[in-house]
């Protein structure tokens, strides 16, 4: 039986930048697929200039469906609002999620890459301690040198590895894809908080003047608090009832799926395996934003890749050399650091309103710190203005964190 050196499991975008790079360096690259396409699975599409270096696409090509000219935060309830606008907003675009799937895919095949879809990724094999391939289907069974997990949030590689899980705070999140809306305006992206939404935000991002993108995406900060609140898909289409550009809107496609957003978990290598994307949790916490830091993990761990064949080296040291440049780069502590922060608003959320929290979170941020913020560039000093601005309530989440600690133990 033939040993690949790289087997990836899953075309999300850590699959698919992983699987590109290995190819590209020269690696004997199988990509292992339980869809029947890569464009069957939900990319992810709002991105900064980052994402478009990662990938190597201009911003006036095809794989750019749009680009905002300000970007607008709301309350669904109040009508309380932020508008970043031009003169402060970064570059933000939506991708064209297919077009970029398609070109990673496109890429790693011209050098050679195998891809296999409705191949359903079991579990690891594990022979002395390593893991050196996967069980698929029924009976399927690959070898492979080095095997990566990038299967997504409930990745059967990590667990049949053996990682451990902390109690992530996962994010739930659904897209309605949306056709013939009226008097939509391109330039603007919306993001809306509210009581029917929760601890998450609903967002409407144009691809045109009659086509958008909504969707919701929502953290359940309690069993109590998950179960009083609408279901995620009668939100979007209570939204679409009381706007009247969506009103007559025809919904063209349904995605759903599920992001980590607790942080990075404590360890995602092994010998013969690593992790990468979602199921890692390399993850920017409080957005729920993947795609940049899956195209980033996607680039470190192929160049490793690389490297562990050379050296002809998958014991766990080599492997961990992976997770040890990862860490130490500034897109992983920032997902480290937004994670601390996600999980204590959560915790915060158990004990107290977390559209609340939101209000007061809309009625106090200013427009600059909050394009620094989703652009993640927000400087030292602004984040100490924040941290002044927002003691009160860092107070009252740091209190609600050390009651929910006390509680849980955790
Ligand atoms: C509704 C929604 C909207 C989002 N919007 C944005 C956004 O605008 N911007 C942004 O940056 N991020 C966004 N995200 C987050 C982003 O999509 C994810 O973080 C990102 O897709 C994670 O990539 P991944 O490759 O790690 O995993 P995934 O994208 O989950 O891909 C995993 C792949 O593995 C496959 N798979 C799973 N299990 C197996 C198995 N056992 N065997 C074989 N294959 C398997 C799946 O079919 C899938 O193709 C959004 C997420 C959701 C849910």
């Amino acid at each position: 039986m033939m040993t690949y050196d790289v087997i990836i499991a899953g075309t999300g975008p850590a699959g698919l930048m992983t699987a590109e790079w290995t190819a590209k360096y020269g690696l004997k690259t199988l990509v292992l697929e339980k869809r029947e396409s890569v464009t069957h699975s939900l990319m992810g599409e709002l991105v900064t200039d980052k994402a478009l270096k990662f990938l190597r696409v201009r911003p006036d090509s095809d794989y750019i469906g749009n680009k905002y000219n300000s970007i607008v935060g709301e309350s669904l309830d109040t009508g309380a609002n932020i508008v970043v606008d031009r003169s402060l907003l970064g570059n933000s675009y939506l991708f064209d999620e297919d077009k970029c799937q398609e070109l990673m895919r496109d890429r790693a095949l011209s050098d050679d890459a195998e891809f296999r879809y409705r191949s359903r990724v079991n579990s690891v094999i594990k022979e002395k301690g390593s893991v050196v391939g996967v069980n698929f289907n029924q009976s399927g069974k690959e070898h492979g040198r080095l095997t990566v997990g990038a299967d997504g949030s409930f990745s059967r590689v990590s667990e049949t590895a053996g990682f451990k899980h902390p109690k992530w705070l996962l994010s739930y999140g659904y897209r309605f894809k949306l056709k013939n809306c009226k008097g939509i305006d391109p330039d603007v992206a919306y993001f809306f908080v509210g009581k029917d939404v929760g601890l998450g935000y609903l967002w409407l991002y144009p691809r045109s003047e009659t086509e958008i993108n909504l969707g919701i995406g929502r953290v359940p900060s309690s069993k109590a608090n998950w179960h009083s609140l609408p279901p995620m898909q009668d939100v979007l289409r209570k939204y679409m009832k009381t706007h009247p550009e969506t009103q007559n809107a025809k919904i063209s496609a349904v995605n759903g799926g599920v992001v980590p957003c607790a942080g990075i978990i404590p360890k995602f290598t092994d010998a013969g395996v690593a992790l990468c994307g979602n199921s890692a949790g390399q993850v920017s916490s409080i957005v729920g934003g993947g795609v940049t830091t899956c195209f980033h993990a996607g680039q470190v761990l192929a160049k490793h890749a690389k490297r562990m064949v050379d050296e002809e080296d998958f014991s766990e040291k080599s492997v961990g050399k992976y997770e040890r440049e990862y860490r130490k780069t500034k897109l992983a502590s920032n997902i480290m650091n937004t994670g601390k922060g996600m999980w204590a608003v959560s915790k915060y959320s158990m004990f107290n309103d977390p559209v609340a929290a939101a209000e007061i979170v809309l009625n106090q941020l200013d427009a600059k710190t909050l394009n620094e913020l989703i652009q993640g560039h927000a400087s030292v000093g602004t984040l100490m203005t924040l941290m002044t601005d927002f003691l009160p309530m860092v107070a009252k989440i740091g209190a609600g964190y050390l009651r929910a600690i006390a509680v849980s133990g955790l």
